[in-house]
């Protein structure tokens, strides 16, 4: 493999090519408005346009309507597959060790600066909505209404800046609540004087998966179909998959997660917060009732089978992701509620949307749940970007995209320039054909968040078109050893991530090229652990 990776990605070019200078100059004149809706875990699988079989039992059509107005990322990936850390990535360009959130709860430095605030200096009015969980202020904001903590599904928590750092209750539901104040937003701040960005961060599809009454019903009758590797035994890898807590099998909870709150052959309950009054969060005693009414019915079945072994985790898998569908129809809906919107004000036209999320999320693929690992259902996330007059309608792009282009992206759109010291690109050359010259040849990932729940080890990688290459590493904790191990795979003959080959004489050669690639990227970018 010829060592290009430095001659491409790290090497910053400018905002616009020069082949390009009609475009840039139509967005210097636009001032697109910026709208973004980034979900929380939602993953590719679960969004139609991506046509996983999934998805197809599950479509989510008003999601779909911005990948068929505009360009969807196939190849699209995080650096840190954790809440925080993207987020933190997502608001600043930078890296985990770069922003300094390279664990859920630690250690955001407030000093570097945020896309939100260089769009204020250049006129925009900006906002945010939702899902915040980072342990700073909204900075860079107009105005932001921003959910307590993780966020409950009911009745959730909100914070304005004229709250004085209260949170207030609201009555409802989480994902048509966030969509109702960006729209109360909207209807203040849409003007020809200012262009605006909008930021929706839902909660959902976040754990514990809890629906909106009129989509309790759905996919009752559907079997959604089994991940082939739904009962992997791991059998080509490390000590570290051992010893992780992220199982649908083991370590899911029969309130919290599944919604079962009394069984008779499973006494002892076996997730630490699996309790009902944790499983039902903020609902109201009439909520709750109606609740247990829905849950006790559709519960009857497996109480009186009391399913074991093998057929206890495929109804666990079945139980799951449908009640992670079925957050997502929410999700769906009121994307569709807020394009409907957009639609009717008439600002289409001049206003890019972006869908992502935070990362992807493991649906029962290697028998996981969860993000963290570098494997591929929760290291790729989706990405769809629609504006008409910028994006080609119902495109695909194949380049591998990350996290940290999100900020030179929304900066490009603004006409603002790119800092120098920023890792990622803009996404804007890629809008048009879904391939730009030069464009990079490897992702680095790193996930740092260990010891902490789900007991992931730390790992970090390369990932190129065909291959990836982890390295396990770091000191125990509890009852697990130091670790040093790696695993790589071949995704050209293995995408499901099955068969590690590392050590393995075939692969000898690129082996050594992907391991001097990691260790010059990870120099370039100045990684120390
Ligand atoms: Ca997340």
């Amino acid at each position: 493999m010829k060592n290009k990776l430095f001659s491409t990605s790290m090497i910053m070019l400018p905002i616009l090519s020069a082949a390009q200078p009609a475009l840039a100059q139509e967005i210097q004149q636009k001032r697109l408005n910026i709208v973004c809706i980034l979900a929380d875990d939602h993953a590719f699988q679960a969004i139609s346009a991506y046509g996983h079989p999934i998805s197809k039992l599950a479509p989510t059509p008003n999601i779909d309507r911005l990948a068929e107005g505009g360009m969807l990322f196939t190849q699209s990936f995080v650096e840190n597959s954790i809440s925080a850390p993207s987020r933190a990535t997502f608001l600043s360009g930078l890296y985990s060790h770069q922003h300094g959130q390279t664990r859920l709860g630690c250690c955001l430095n407030p000093q570097k600066r945020w896309f939100t605030e260089l769009l204020q200096e250049e006129g925009y009015v900006t906002s945010v909505f939702g899902k915040w969980h980072l342990n700073v202020d909204p900075k860079g904001f107009d105005y932001y209404n921003i959910l307590f903590d993780q966020g409950e599904y009911y009745n959730p928590r909100f914070r304005r800046p004229d709250t004085n750092g209260e949170y207030i209750r609201e009555k409802g539901y989480a994902t048509t609540l966030i969509t109702d104040h960006a729209i109360e937003w909207l209807e203040e701040n849409i003007s020809d004087e200012k262009p605006f960005c909008v930021l929706v961060n839902h909660k959902a599809p976040h754990r514990n998966w809890m629906p909106d009454f009129p989509n309790m019903h759905l996919f009752e009758d559907v079997d959604f179909p089994e991940p082939e590797t739904l009962f992997d035994n791991y059998e080509t890898r490390g000590p570290q998959m051992k010893t992780q807590e992220l199982t649908i099998d083991k370590h899911m909870g029969y309130a919290f997660d599944f919604k079962v709150r009394q069984l008779k052959n499973e006494p002892t309950l076996r997730y630490i917060k699996d309790s009902w009054p944790m499983a039902m969060g903020e609902m109201d005693d009439e909520q709750r009732a109606a609740w247990e009414v829905i849950y006790d019915k559709k519960n009857e079945g497996f109480l009186a089978n009391s399913p074991t072994g093998k057929e206890l985790l495929k109804w666990k898998y079945q139980r799951y992701i449908k009640e992670y569908c079925r957050t997502i129809r929410s999700v769906d809906e009121q994307v569709g509620r807020l394009l409907d919107y957009l639609e009717e004000k008439g600002v289409m036209d001049n206003t890019v949307i972006v869908y992502t999320s935070d990362q992807g999320f493991l649906l029962g693929e290697h028998g996981l749940y969860d993000k963290r690992f570098m494997y591929e259902e929760s290291f790729r996330t989706p990405l769809i970007v629609s504006c008409p007059s910028l994006v080609k309608k119902h495109s695909v792009c194949k380049e591998l995209v990350q996290n940290i282009d999100l900020m030179p992206t929304f900066l490009s759109l603004a006409g603002v320039e790119v800092p120098e010291e920023m890792p990622g690109r803009s996404l804007i050359p890629l809008f048009e054909k879904g391939k730009a010259e030069q464009w990079r040849d490897a992702l680095y990932y790193h996930f740092y968040d260990y010891p902490a729940v789900g007991s992931v080890r730390k790992h970090y990688g390369i990932r190129t078109a065909r291959y990836k290459l982890i390295h396990w590493y770091g000191e125990g904790s509890g009852n697990d050893d130091a670790i040093d191990c790696w695993e790589l795979y071949d995704l050209k003959k293995d995408a499901m991530e099955v068969n590690n080959v590392y050590g393995n004489s075939r692969y000898k050669k690129i082996q050594e090229a992907l391991k001097l690639e990691l260790a010059q990227l990870r120099e370039e970018i100045g990684v120390t652990e």
